[in-house]
C-alpha cells in the first residue's frame, strides 16, 4: 500500500513540475484512492487480504468522463455528455469575414454555452489576423470568463510580459485556447467556482475544430503551445511524459512548426531564473523563425 500511495504522491510531483495544475480523477480512480487510504487507516490487516492486488489509480482523463456544474439541490443529478465535436461552414469571403463568421459560431454554440455558468462568457480567440506567430493556451480562467478574452488574468499578463519581451504587442500575435468555456468543477449552487482543473481530453477534442479554423484563417507561420494541456490537446495525449522532454524542439500541428514552452501561470507559481531561461531560450527560437530582430539583450 505504502508503495502505491508513494508511487502516486510522486506522480503527481512530476506533474506539477511539468506544469500540470490539476488532474481529473475517474469515479472508478476514486474509488481506487479511496480504498487505498482506508486501507491505510485501517487497524492490521489480515496477512490474506495485505497480499491482495492494489488498484491500479489512473490520472489519464477518460474520453467518457463529463464534469458538470453540481445540480443546484433537489434538481435532478443530470452529467452533460458532450456531443460529437461540430461540423460548420466558413462563408467564403477574406480573413476578416471568415474570421467573424467563426467567431459568431463559436459565441453561439449551444454545447458551449450550455458549459459557462450564468453571467460568465464563451471565450474566442484575439490578435492579429495576420499574425505570424499563433500562441495557444489551455482554457479559460476566472477572468478571462468574465472579460470573454483569453489571457487576461494574472497569467495572461505575464504572457503580454513575454510578448513585449519579444518586441511584439499583443496586438502582434494571435493568442487562443484549445478550450472556449472554463472547465467546470463542482461548487455549491449560486457560488463562484474557485480555482481551475485542467480540461478533459473529450472537453478539449469538442472544442479542437474551433482552434483548426482559427489557424486555418490565421494561418501563421508558427504556433506556440503554452504548458503540457496545451501540447496533450494539440499532439494527443500519452506522446510525452514531462513538458520538459517536448519543449526547446519543434514539432508540428496542422503543417505548423509548433513550439511549446511553460505555461505562464507554471511561472508564476515556480519563478525560478532558470526555468525563466528555459521559456526565453524557446521563444528566441520562435524569433528566429519568424526572423524577428534579436537584441543582443
Ligand atoms: N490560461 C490559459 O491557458 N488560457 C487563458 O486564457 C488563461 C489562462
Amino acid at each position: 500500500m505504502r508503495t502505491a500511495l508513494t508511487a502516486i504522491t510522486e506522480e503527481l510531483k512530476r506533474l506539477k513540475a511539468g506544469g500540470v495544475r490539476a488532474v481529473s480523477i475517474s469515479e472508478e480512480s476514486l474509488q481506487g484512492l479511496r480504498a487505498l487510504t482506508a486501507k491505510r487507516r485501517a487497524p492490521a490487516t489480515p496477512a490474506s487480504e495485505s497480499t491482495k492486488a492494489e488498484p491500479v489509480v489512473s490520472f489519464r482523463p477518460k474520453a467518457a468522463v463529463s464534469f458538470a456544474p453540481k445540480p443546484a439541490p433537489g434538481a435532478a443529478a443530470a452529467a452533460i455528455a458532450l456531443p460529437p465535436s461540430p461540423q460548420f461552414t466558413l462563408p467564403a469571403g477574406d480573413k476578416a469575414t471568415r474570421w467573424a463568421a467563426l467567431r459568431e459560431i463559436v459565441l453561439g454554440d449551444a454545447t458551449c454555452k450550455a458549459q459557462v455558468r450564468a453571467g460568465k462568457q464563451v471565450v474566442f480567440g484575439v490578435g492579429n489576423i495576420d499574425a505570424k506567430i499563433m500562441f495557444v493556451g489551455e482554457a479559460p480562467g476566472a477572468e478571462e470568463e468574465v472579460q470573454g478574452e483569453p489571457f487576461v488574468g494574472p497569467a495572461g499578463q505575464l504572457l503580454t510580459k513575454m510578448i513585449s519581451g519579444m518586441g511584439l504587442t499583443r496586438g502582434d500575435v494571435y493568442i487562443g485556447n484549445i478550450m472556449n468555456w472554463r472547465p467546470a468543477m463542482p461548487t455549491d449552487a449560486g457560488r463562484d467556482q474557485v480555482g481551475n482543473r485542467a480540461p478533459t481530453e473529450a472537453e478539449m477534442n469538442y472544442c479542437l475544430p474551433y482552434l483548426r479554423a482559427q489557424l486555418e484563417i490565421v494561418n501563421p507561420q508558427v504556433i506556440v503551445a503554452l504548458g503540457k494541456t496545451a501540447l496533450e490537446g494539440l499532439l494527443g495525449f500519452g506522446k510525452f511524459d514531462t513538458l520538459g522532454e517536448a519543449r526547446g524542439n519543434w514539432h508540428e500541428f496542422s503543417g505548423k512548426p509548433l513550439m511549446v514552452t511553460y505555461h505562464p501561470s507554471y511561472i508564476l507559481r515556480e519563478p525560478t531564473n532558470r526555468k525563466k531561461r528555459l521559456i526565453w531560450e524557446d521563444l528566441l527560437k520562435v524569433m528566429d523563425r519568424v526572423a524577428l530582430p534579436i537584441s543582443e539583450k
